[in-house]
């Protein structure tokens, strides 16, 4: 579902970011990326939905190569993967129901079907009662789950996020977690790059280790691996 095969990439100012990765993630995994700061694990995650571009090497999703994408498919390709950030990344004008409703809008549903999926993935993120809320009356932890929700409205194959539970309580990061394995069971494809320890050592989930842009470990129902 996943593909990377010798993929490298270097920045304009010639740091080497990943040097050489191989990896397959298949459907319904549920993937943490872990490693030090500098590693190379917000890198591999952004080459995955084309915000960067590999130096080298080819990355597979659903047998379409992203590293050869033209730049006008990438919007429909971007429809095929959810993506969650640490800082959210809502529209603060916007109510809950029209930052999740935004990402269908923009490929003219019909507003009946909007409806109804917006507040479908809203139940899902339990989010129901406060469809009208705006972002800032809501916690760090409502907010997340917008996200999630408008990063699951297009029903994607795989849902990337990038340490979404980063800004949050000990104690919130867990309900995150609740959700995004809610998902993963309804068959979505989870690649999570994080630093809580605690999370990985407890829901047990195959853990891929980065350091120095390689893929330095890679095991099923693996553990952090690092002090902090
Ligand atoms: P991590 O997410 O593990 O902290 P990153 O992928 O962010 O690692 O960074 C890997 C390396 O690439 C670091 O040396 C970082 O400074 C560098 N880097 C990341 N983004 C850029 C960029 N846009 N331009 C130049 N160098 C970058
Ligand atoms: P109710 O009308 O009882 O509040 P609904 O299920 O009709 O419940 O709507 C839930 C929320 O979604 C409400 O806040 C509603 O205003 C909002 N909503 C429904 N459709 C839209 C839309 N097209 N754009 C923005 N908000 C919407």
């Amino acid at each position: 579902m996943i593909e990377m095969k010798d993929v490298w990439k270097s920045y304009p100012n010639n740091v080497k970011a990943i040097n050489g990765i191989n990896i397959t993630i298949k459907k319904g995994e549920f993937v943490y990326v872990v490693g030090p700061s500098g590693a190379g694990k917000s890198t591999f995650i952004k080459m995955m939905y084309r915000e960067e571009k590999p130096t080298k090497g080819d990355i597979l999703i659903d047998s379409v190569n992203l590293a050869k994408m033209k730049e006008k498919r990438i919007p429909y390709m971007r429809r095929k993967i959810g993506v969650v950030f640490q800082d959210f990344k809502l529209l603060p004008s916007l109510t809950v129901f029209e930052n999740v409703a935004f990402a269908l809008e923009v490929i003219e549903e019909n507003p009946t079907v909007i409806k109804r999926k917006v507040m479908d993935v809203l139940d899902i993120v339990m989010l129901k009662n406060k469809a009208r809320f705006l972002p800032t009356e809501l916690s760090g932890g409502e907010q997340q789950r917008v996200a999630i929700a408008r990063a699951i409205v297009n029903n994607p194959e795989v849902l990337i996020a990038d340490e979404p539970t980063g800004n949050l309580d000990p104690d919130t990061a867990w309900g995150i977690m609740d959700i995004l394995d809610d998902i993963n069971h309804r068959g979505t494809t989870i690649v999570m790059a994080t630093h809580n320890k605690d999370i990985v050592n407890t829901i047990k989930k195959r853990v891929v280790a980065i350091e120095g842009g390689r893929v330095v470990r890679d095991e099923l129902r693996g553990s952090y691996g690092y002090e902090t």
